[in-house]
């Protein structure tokens, strides 16, 4: 067993982390106050290859697998988690479902722009009365003439505003058993009849985009079917196994930055003639965000790999979402403690480190949503 990193994982990690350090910490704070969303980092994040990182060269991408990816994203989410999570679903729920379900026109079609990041991904399964139930879907897809013709109303979508491309689940069998009759369709912004909704005014990762996507009378191409027809839904739940990896690696990058804000600051805060780091009450504190860190991160790592080597990874991968979501949550509850009235202000990023945490544990399945993953997979 290998626990170090290799070079090019080192370099991916020094790349991510000095783009982090330059262009999102200096300006998270503000995009998060503005509500707006960083156009001029994805377009550096773009050039530095980060948005073609898991697409194979043959498409422009850089051909890593996951634990690249995963390394990447908890880089990237020390420093910003709203470009984070823009940056995992187009990675995993877009790019890495495209290359792994798309036919070879569809990737020709497509993957390059991905790949250079002048598109951007986004994924339409979640619906007002389908969240946890995502099999409740009721965007219908009607078979006509050349292809369907969509109709239905996406909820919370990430990056709706901007995406380029949408892969939207929608159902093309009412009649089949729940979540059999659901087929997956890439659908462009441009096509007629998809318009971006609502826009969601959110507690945390407030600088990315989250907004509804209407659906009305957009007529999608055969060759725009991504898989079997009325194989969506398990495209949806493959891709999720991915996506946790990402949002798992955004709660690792998450707690981290308020691990190091923690240490930081209670070695220079003085109480009681001493810097609070003394207290026994303080420094078990970070030996306990230390250690469940670290915990976080292997199992992130060890989800990632299993996937690259195409075993099976649905548990690992619940468990990598469920724990380092938990575990960045309470981090995140310390760090604002240690921080005292301090840690209540927006002087120091622990507070939007604590908005930005909680999201953590809602989306691409919620805390309970895992364990009933987990517990279904037991032997
Ligand atoms: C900021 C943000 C971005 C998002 N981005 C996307 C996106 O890009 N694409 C997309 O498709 N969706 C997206 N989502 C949707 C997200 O995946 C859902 O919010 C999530 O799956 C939970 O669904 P829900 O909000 O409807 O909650 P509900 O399903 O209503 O759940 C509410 C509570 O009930 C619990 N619960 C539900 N069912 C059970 C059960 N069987 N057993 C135990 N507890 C249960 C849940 O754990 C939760 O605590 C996003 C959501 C947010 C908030």
């Amino acid at each position: 067993m290998e626990f170090a990193l290799t070079e090019d994982q080192e370099m991916i990690r020094d790349a991510a982390r000095d783009f982090a350090d330059r262009v999102l910490r200096p300006n998270a704070a503000r995009w998060d106050a503005e509500e707006s969303f960083p156009e001029d980092a994805m377009a550096e994040a773009a050039a530095a290859g980060f948005m073609g990182l898991t697409v194979p060269e043959d498409y422009g991408g850089a051909g890593l697998g996951n634990l690249h990816a995963a390394i990447l994203l908890e880089e990237i989410n020390v420093g910003c988690a709203s470009v984070g999570v823009t940056l995992s679903v187009h990675m995993s729920l877009m790019c890495s479902m495209l290359n792994k379900h798309g036919s070879t026109e569809l990737k020709q079609k497509y993957l390059p722009a991905l790949a250079d990041g002048s598109c951007i991904g986004a994924y339409c399964l979640t619906e007002p009365q389908a969240g946890s139930d995502a099999a409740a879907v009721r965007t219908s897809a009607v078979k006509v003439d050349g292809g369907y013709v969509l109709n239905g109303t996406k909820a919370w979508i990430t990056t709706g505003a901007q995406a380029g491309l949408f892969v939207v689940y929608a159902v093309t069998d009412a009649e089949a058993k729940k979540g059999s009759g659901m087929t997956a369709f890439l659908v462009e912004k441009d096509f007629p009849g998809l318009k971006v909704g609502k826009k969601e005014e959110k507690l945390g990762i407030r600088a990315s985009s989250t907004t509804e996507i209407l659906l009305e009378d957009v007529h999608v191409p055969n060759e725009n079917v991504v898989g079997a027809v009325n194989g969506g839904f398990k495209i949806a739940l493959d891709t999720l196994d991915g996506g946790r990896i990402g949002i798992a690696s955004q709660a690792v990058g998450i707690h981290r930055a308020c691990l190091e804000a923690s240490v930081k600051y209670s070695k220079e805060r003085e109480q009681f003639g001493k810097p609070i780091n003394r207290f026994q009450a303080i420094s078990f504190k970070l030996a306990d965000m230390a250690t469940e860190l670290d915990a976080a991160r292997l199992l992130v790592h060890r989800a990632a790999w299993l996937r690259d080597q195409g075993l099976p990874s649905t548990k690992a991968c619940s468990m990598a979402k469920l724990y380092a979501s938990q575990a960045c949550n309470r981090a995140a509850q310390d760090a604002v403690q240690i921080h005292g009235g301090a840690g209540y202000t927006k002087e120091f990023p622990v507070e939007r480190y604590y908005r930005d945490a909680r999201i953590t544990e809602i989306y691409e399945g919620a805390t309970d949503v895992q364990r009933i993953v987990i517990s279904r997979n037991l032997d």
